[in-house]
């Protein structure tokens, strides 16, 4: 599933590629991927409409066209987003356009296309962001933005002492962004066991835990994001992100820890993968 540095690689894209284009009409061809309003107002909506900034919070693209209206993109598991589709299709076969759910024609004839392998997806077109905010309130910090702090860290930690350390990385209500790649990551690299409770942390551990948030993010960022083995993730320019090569403990089960050489073990908690050096991180 993307988390943040796929969804800010798509931002990044989208911005650079489709700002200022005008959407000459929009086709829909799954429907259920549009959540707000129904699919006859959301083409009518569109109709005529220029793209003007690309923003992003947490996992949600958030589109702004020049009549005020929002569009807001989640990926869902297998989301895409590629432009310019004429041209991008041609060299990757991967793409199947069976899976192309909605597409934006723009008046300069170039194709924005949203494809999605499992259907996961939601597309909401809203003028105000308040009519999803049962969606997106429950949306904790984005790690990226200026007010996530240390200080900041340390007393959201503080409300949830209880917790494991791993689950409340990876719960969106606290910090949105992080799911189970780079909170695997985060944790090898503060050398932090993902079943620690929080009130057993130590202020040197809580410092490196923060540390290694904004720094495995960044490196992933310019990395283009991560292309896991079974996932379907692009960029706007269908290219595979290249972090997946650097992802230091996960999915590499058996293989040998960067820092100590014991193998990489998986664990199992809330029914998701953990992968974790058994001699770096002690509970
Ligand atoms: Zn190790």
């Amino acid at each position: 599933m993307p988390e943040l540095p796929e969804v800010e690689t798509v931002r990044r894209g989208l911005q650079k590629k489709v700002r200022d284009k005008e959407i000459k009409e929009a086709i829909i061809k799954v429907s259920k991927i549009i959540q707000i309003p129904s699919a006859e107002e959301f083409i009518a909506r569109v109709k005529g409409k220029k793209i003007r900034e690309v923003d992003r919070r947490g996992k949600y693209i958030i589109i702004h066209l020049d009549s005020k209206d929002k569009l807001i993109i989640h990926l869902g598991m297998t989301g895409i987003l590629i432009y310019p589709y004429e041209e991008t299709k041609i060299i990757d076969q991967e793409i199947n356009p069976k899976h192309n759910h909605l597409i934006f024609i723009f008046t300069d004839g170039t194709q924005l296309v949203f494809n999605d392998v499992r259907k996961f997806g939601k597309i909401y077109l809203v003028s105000d962001l308040k009519e999803i905010e049962k969606n997106i309130s429950k949306l904790g910090i984005d790690p990226l933005d200026e007010g996530f702090t240390e200080e900041f860290f340390r007393q959201i930690l503080n409300k949830k002492k209880n917790s494991k350390i791993k689950s409340f990385l990876m719960k969106q209500e606290f910090i949105t962004g992080l799911g189970n790649i780079y909170a695997n990551e985060v944790l090898y690299r503060a050398n932090i066991h993902p079943l620690r409770t929080i009130s057993s942390l130590n202020s040197e551990e809580i410092k490196k835990i923060y540390g290694e948030i904004k720094s495995v993010l960044m490196e992933a960022i310019e990395c283009g994001g991560s292309t896991v083995a079974d996932e379907a993730f692009r960029d706007v320019n269908g290219k595979k992100g290249k972090f997946s090569q650097k992802l230091q403990v996960y999915a590499r089960e058996g293989e040998p820890c960067i820092k100590c050489g014991r193998p990489i073990e998986i664990i199992r908690i809330e029914g998701r993968s953990s992968f974790i050096c058994p001699q770096c991180q002690r509970l």
